[in-house]
């Protein structure tokens, strides 16, 4: 098989590219380990930027992220009692965020490269890049006895944090900084009225909570528990007691409960791998960076990524302008490194750290006071939380 860009990865960083390229006449092949089932049933993210919405649009992919996503121009910080709303739309010049899930956006993702006829081959094995500092690159994988060959021209590595491509630079070359906390977010996603319209992040002695959401019938709760717990633990009441006792008792009256549809525990880390270009391949989303929830970072750093990635790659086939390729790495890392820092801020801003010593927990608490009392601090976590320009 040949083609133009070989994507690993069929998540929303591979299928985007892949549609946006396919769109400018730049042929792609995705690979992707898993069936379509699988990837759809993944309950991730679901605020996204505006640059984000924009790129959607730019794919041709966001017509029913503008009828069914939610505008949100603001959300709400709790601290006990307290509960102080960052006005978006005020602090950042008119900004907004849009509440779309990532398993809507994927879906709409596949349709269109269905729609144009895109090739995403599912359950792919033993995924494998070579000759990847040649000009030649290709791309082998199994499907069930048959050893299938992709040449091609650029490989994306879209694989996500546990993927293959990362792990296909030399030692001496990648470079990974990590920070894993000491606690993880079990979440729920219930068929219930969310308890508030706009989301709210909850600080409290006992551990973080978020009252998100998915549609005004459709709510994702989460709270911090112990790296040591399991989904078992938590039967749904004893998650709805727990959520309610880190809420607002104003908040937590209000607060509608119901069985939960989905239920999983996700560890927290910060990661990045440096350079996210070796030879012909380019790392992008997940596969090279990853934050801690807290700030929905996540999937639009992935969406950052792709908009350098296409726009140099476009400027490469239709100009032979290959500075946007040369300089991918360091242009996306700058961005990455900003969503890196916000997310580990509002992270320990929020949270309850079992080993902090009480001077820490001062200067959360000053934090936060300095966070209520001051619009030049609502200003900036307004600046970072809508997306930074890319
Ligand atoms: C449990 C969880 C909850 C999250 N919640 C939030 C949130 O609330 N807010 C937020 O902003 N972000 C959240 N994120 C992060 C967000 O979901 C990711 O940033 C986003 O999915 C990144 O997209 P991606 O396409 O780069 O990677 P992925 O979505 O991970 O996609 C990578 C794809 O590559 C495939 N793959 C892996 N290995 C191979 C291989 N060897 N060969 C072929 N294919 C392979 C995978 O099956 C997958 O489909 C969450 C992540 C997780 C894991």
């Amino acid at each position: 098989m040949k083609t133009q860009v070989c994507i690993i990865g069929g998540g929303p960083s591979g299928l985007l590219l892949s549609q946006l390229l396919h769109l400018q006449g730049i042929e792609t092949v995705v690979l992707e380990k898993h069936s379509r089932e699988y990837v759809l049933a993944r309950i991730r993210a679901g605020v996204l930027e505006q640059g984000f919405a924009a790129l959607m649009r730019e794919a041709q992919c966001g017509e029913r992220m503008d009828r069914e996503g939610e505008i949100h121009h603001g959300f709400f910080i709790a601290d006990g009692g307290r509960l102080q709303r960052v006005d978006l739309h005020r602090f950042s010049g008119g900004k907004s965020v849009v509440v779309y899930g990532q398993t809507e956006l994927t879906r709409d993702l596949y349709e269109a490269r269905d729609r144009m006829q895109g090739v995403v081959i599912h359950n792919v094995e033993d995924v494998q890049l070579h000759d990847l500092a040649t000009d030649r690159p290709h791309v082998t994988y199994r499907a069930g006895d048959e050893i299938v060959r992709v040449d091609c021209e650029y490989v994306v590595g879209a694989d996500g944090f546990h993927g293959v491509s990362r792990k296909s630079i030399p030692k001496d070359v990648l470079r990974e900084y990590e920070r894993v906390y000491p606690f993880g977010w079990l979440g729920v996603l219930s068929r219930t009225k969310p308890v508030s319209p706009e989301l709210i992040y909850a600080r409290h002695d006992r551990g973080f909570a978020l009252c998100s959401l998915r549609s005004q019938v459709l709510s994702r709760y989460y709270i911090q528990v112990s790296l040591s717990d399991k989904v078992e633990d938590w039967p749904d009441n004893a998650f709805w007691a727990e959520l309610k006792r880190r809420l607002p008792a104003e908040v937590g009256e209000r607060l509608v409960t119901g069985p939960s549809i989905e239920k999983s525990i996700a560890p927290l880390r910060s990661f990045v791998a440096e350079p996210m270009r070796w030879g012909r391949l380019f790392l992008a989303g997940d596969a090279a960076h990853i934050v801690p929830p807290t700030g929905a970072r996540g999937l639009n750093s992935a969406a950052s990524d792709i908009h350098y990635l296409y726009h140099a790659m476009v400027a490469h086939y239709q100009k032979g302008d290959d500075s946007g390729l040369d300089g991918y790495s360091a242009r996306a890392l700058a961005r990455v490194w900003k969503a890196q820092r916000f997310s580990w801020w509002m992270t320990t801003l929020l949270h309850t750290f079992p080993d902090a010593i009480a001077y820490e927990r001062k200067l959360q608490e000053t934090d936060l006071a300095y966070l209520f009392s001051s619009e030049a601090a609502q200003r900036s976590l307004a600046e970072n939380y809508v997306g930074l320009p890319f």
